[in-house]
């Protein structure tokens, strides 16, 4: 589905507007309906002209595809990177437009009764799941249990008994086709549309399928295996096409959409790849420098502060951050130095520090010297 061009199944230009889009669309739409065409390659064609626009119909997906060649953007096993947030509950999504249409084309040909089997497409099932933030960092595979209806396989979702318990029907005598007789102002006049008795396919259930009472699909217990890529964030959508629910009839099944939730970490800050966190020292040890360990995603390094590290410095050790999703890269861990002093000082330590004090003068403080005289040239 990705490698499809879908700007030359509809026949425009890679810039072309939304509405060219769509007219585009709304003409090859008309000419290779099913019910309208009957050459044998119309069906295809036809799919092919309402996935493209669905796609192309749709300014997200487009961005999407245009971006990545597929309307789910970067793919679990393609580079790109920076799976972003584009399913974010907007699943089926898109879809509304897509729909629109099609009951003006059906309108505009009379009729109105839907029988777009080519377009049908079974509903999208969300779930949650719940990672821990060593999970989601170094990706995991689970397996989830949810219910979902699929096509039953003893009348092969036609809900017929054993598939062919079928008798012509009546009202289009297996034409799939009526015409209907309208007065309007200027007459009588003769449309001809799809039956609304059958949907258009001229056949009718005579026995009901035990197995699905005719419904032609089921619901059925699924287990589906998720691989969770390293690097996936919380609020993030895993799609898996196709895993959602069956429709009834022909048509494609639904996706299978996997909402994400990461865990906190009891010390990190996840923001995108990189991981922030407070590192508390003491003041002597910012003053004179010194080692001190630092946690990584897995065990912890020792790194070496400088003498005299100010409060509030920020170390970056590179590329010991989160796995960047789709992409052979980590973001960093961002250590902020936070000198910590002791609350309360006994009498022998407050007198060390005072003497402590007296050993250094202006000099060794050249940015309070200079604070101090640009307040001072401020007043004069
Ligand atoms: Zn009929
Ligand atoms: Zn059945």
């Amino acid at each position: 589905m990705a490698n499809k061009d879908y700007y030359q199944i509809l026949g425009v230009e890679k810039g072309a507007s939304a509405d060219e889009i769509k007219s585009a669309y709304r003409r090859l739409a008309k000419k290779y309906h099913p019910d309208l065409n009957k050459a044998p390659e119309a069906a295809e064609k036809f799919k092919d002209i309402n996935e493209a626009y669905e796609v192309l119909g749709d300014d997200k997906k487009r961005a999407n595809y245009d971006q990545y060649g597929s309307a789910d953007g970067p793919q679990f096993q393609g580079g790109a990177g920076g799976f972003g947030d584009f399913f974010g509950g907007n699943a089926s999504g898109g879809f509304g437009g897509f729909s629109d249409i099609f009951s003006d084309i059906f309108s505009a040909f009379g009729g109105g009764a839907r029988s777009s089997r080519a377009a049908e497409r079974g509903e999208d099932i969300n779930v949650a799941m719940r990672l821990s933030f060593d999970e989601a960092c170094f990706g995991v595979e689970k397996i989830i249990s949810f219910n979902r209806t699929q096509t039953c396989a003893k009348c092969s979702g036609t809900g017929a008994k054993d598939g062919k318990a079928f008798t012509t029907c009546p009202d289009c005598k297996g034409l799939g086709r009526v015409r209907i007789q309208q007065s309007t102002m200027f007459g009588t006049t003769i449309r001809e549309s799809v039956c609304p008795r059958c949907g258009g396919s001229g056949k009718m259930i005579k026995e009901r399928c035990t197995e699905c009472g005719g419904k032609g699909v089921k619901k059925v217990p699924a287990q589906v295996r998720v691989k969770v890529p390293a690097g996936i964030d919380d609020g993030q959508t895993i799609r898996m096409r196709g895993e959602g629910n069956s429709p009834a009839g022909q048509g494609i099944a639904g996706d299978l959409n996997i909402k994400i939730t990461v865990g906190q970490h009891p010390i990190f800050r996840r923001v995108g790849s990189d991981l922030l966190f407070d590192l508390y020292v003491p003041f002597t040890t910012c003053l004179m420098g010194g080692k001190v360990d630092i946690p990584l995603t897995k065990g912890t390094k020792t790194i070496e502060l400088e003498p005299g590290t100010l409060n509030g410095t920020v170390l970056r050790v590179k590329g010991k951050g989160v796995k960047v999703l789709n992409k052979e890269a980590y973001g960093d861990i961002l250590v902020t130095i936070k000198s910590e002093v002791p609350k309360t000082l006994t009498k022998k330590a407050k007198d060390a520090l005072k003497n402590l004090e007296q050993k250094f003068d202006e000099s060794d403080y050249p940015k309070t010297k200079d604070l101090k005289s640009k307040i001072k040239n401020l007043n004069n």
